[in-house]
């Protein structure tokens, strides 16, 4: 389905998928969908509430204790996800341009995002089958036998942010079946029409019906009455730190399992022997990505003070050429910001760095009149304590600032509530593994950023979140492990 063509579903606003069929939110409400690009309606979204959150998780919970999905045999679950990620890139064209319809970023970036949500299944496939407990010697002697079984934790719930969207429903939905689990998936208000097209053809490669639910709607009811319900065994949140604190609290009522992907402020340290030609690069796109709007964006860049002027002024002139514009137009590097809020919000803090003392030495403006576009921003000398040192603005701002002592330069990075990642620039072995040891972050990039592998967990320390993402931890993150002991004589 493509979006601006609207077929059966979403004319009708029938965005909800419960047990395996598309219905409108009991309150028979919807709100509007907007291009980023040009403020033009894409398409229509149910608003669910609490009723269909029940109806969901009850559809969930009867699947999963009918066993729907797990009594599959395992190569049969396998084929299924497989089948998923050879449909997602059938019809990758079509999707990468609904992605950039719906976030606005560029068509290349959804391309790779699109892509990268099948790789997700083709990951988390070759997980089935081969998921096993263990078996011990006991203290009791051979009369005992004892082992372990690694189930599914249940119904999860699966709670995605704006800025990758399809990708990261894929990075919950993925081990979350190879797991076992069934799901109510909860997609962002701004971003949610092209999940229906990632539940349309996992229900087409053969998942049953009810494993796989979607309930569209405003995070403060569906997202809230999910996250709450008695009946989901599991949440799996990716979003903003404050929520994510919310999503702790009402899980509480029945000791819901918690996963947090959750906000950062991610240092990038370049020290005075770095190779520019792939620092400057590095660093631009580190934060300009996606116009900032991506949780691991390298937003506060400490520069040894040897190379600080012409690192600066490389990036800047680097940012000055940065192609803005819509994500489908050839050519673009950088789209705009999701929402008017986004936009309001980004350059609130870009005037309150000004106020604080900060130079602004790149962008600080809007670009054009309609759709949300922001130049790449760059502030140098940033004071320690402003806003924008301290803050996740999620938006296109580099906040800089020179030191001339490594130890600083980590306490600096260290100084912050987030701990999601980091990068050093260093042609010094020693210095590199420093850095990595020291920073207190889940991800840490050397002479690079953000390249990421499902072979590796992903997550964050501190108010960065709970729990890992990807690779073994990501699938252990969806089960329990039971105890099982036998007498045999
Ligand atoms: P958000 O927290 O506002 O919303 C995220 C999701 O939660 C949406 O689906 C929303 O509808 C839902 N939600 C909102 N209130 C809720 C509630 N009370 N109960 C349950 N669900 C609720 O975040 P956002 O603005 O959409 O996304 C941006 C944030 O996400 C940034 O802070 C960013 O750093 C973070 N993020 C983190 C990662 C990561 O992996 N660590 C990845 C991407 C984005």
């Amino acid at each position: 389905m493509k979006l601006n063509e609207q077929d059966e579903a979403t004319a009708t606003a029938a965005t909800l998928l419960i047990d395996g069929a598309w219905r409108e939110a009991a309150s028979g409400q919807t709100f509007a969908s907007l291009n980023p690009a040009d403020e033009r309606v894409i398409g229509h979204v149910s608003a669910g509430d609490a009723r269909d959150v029940d109806a969901a998780v009850a559809a969930a919970r009867a699947a999963f204790e009918e066993r729907r999905w797990l009594s599959l045999p395992p190569p049969q679950r396998a084929r299924i996800l497989h089948a998923v990620a050879d449909r997602i890139e059938m019809e990758l064209d079509t999707l990468a341009e609904n992605e950039v319809r719906e976030n606005g970023m560029p068509l290349t970036m959804a391309r790779a995002t699109i892509g990268g949500g099948a790789q997700a299944f083709r990951y988390f496939a070759g997980w089935i089958g081969k998921i096993h407990g263990q078996t011990g010697e006991m203290a009791q002697g051979e009369q005992y036998f004892g082992y372990t079984l690694k189930e599914p934790v249940g119904v999860a719930a699966l709670i995605v942010p704006w800025n990758g969207p399809f990708m990261m429903a894929c990075h919950k939905l993925a081990p979350a079946l190879a797991a076992g689990c069934t799901t109510v998936l909860k997609p962002a208000e701004d971003t949610s029409l092209n999940t229906l097209n990632l539940v349309r053809i996992v229900l087409d490669a053969g998942v049953p019906a009810g494993v796989v639910n979607l309930v569209t709607g405003l995070g403060s009811v569906a997202g809230a009455a999910l996250v709450a319900h008695p009946d989901v065994d599991k949440v799996s949140f990716t979003g903003s730190t404050p929520v994510g604190r919310q999503i702790v609290q009402a899980a509480a009522g029945n000791f819901k399992r918690v996963t947090l992907e959750l906000g950062g402020k991610s240092p990038v340290i370049v020290l005075d022997d770095a190779d520019l030609a792939l620092a400057v690069p590095a660093v631009l796109n580190g934060i300009m990505a996606n116009s900032g709007q991506a949780c691991v964006a390298g937003s506060r860049l400490y520069a040894q003070r040897g190379i600080y002027d012409r690192l600066i002024a490389a990036v800047a002139e680097a940012a000055g050429k940065l192609v803005i514009g819509d994500g489908l137009s050839a050519g673009t590097q950088m789209g705009p910001v999701i929402s008017a809020k986004q936009f309001e919000r980004v350059m609130g803090y870009i005037e309150g760095g000004v106020a604080e003392g900060a130079e602004l030495v790149s962008g600080g403006k809007r670009r054009g009149e309609t759709g949300f576009f922001i130049e790449p921003t760059i502030f140098s000398h940033a004071p320690h304590d402003a806003t924008v040192m301290r803050e996740e603005i999620f938006g296109p701002v580099l906040s800089a600032t020179p030191f001339d002592d490594l130890g600083w330069a980590i306490a600096q990075a260290n100084d912050t509530r987030y701990g999601l990642a980091g990068a050093v620039y260093t042609r010094s072995l020693e210095k590199a593994h420093t850095v990595a040891r020291a920073v207190r972050a889940g991800n840490l990039w050397i002479n690079c950023y953000s390249v990421q592998d499902f072979s590796l967990p992903f997550g964050g320390y501190k108010e960065s979140g709970w729990g890992r993402e990807r690779g073994a931890m990501g699938l252990e993150a969806f089960m329990e492990n039971k105890s099982v002991v036998a007498r045999l004589y």
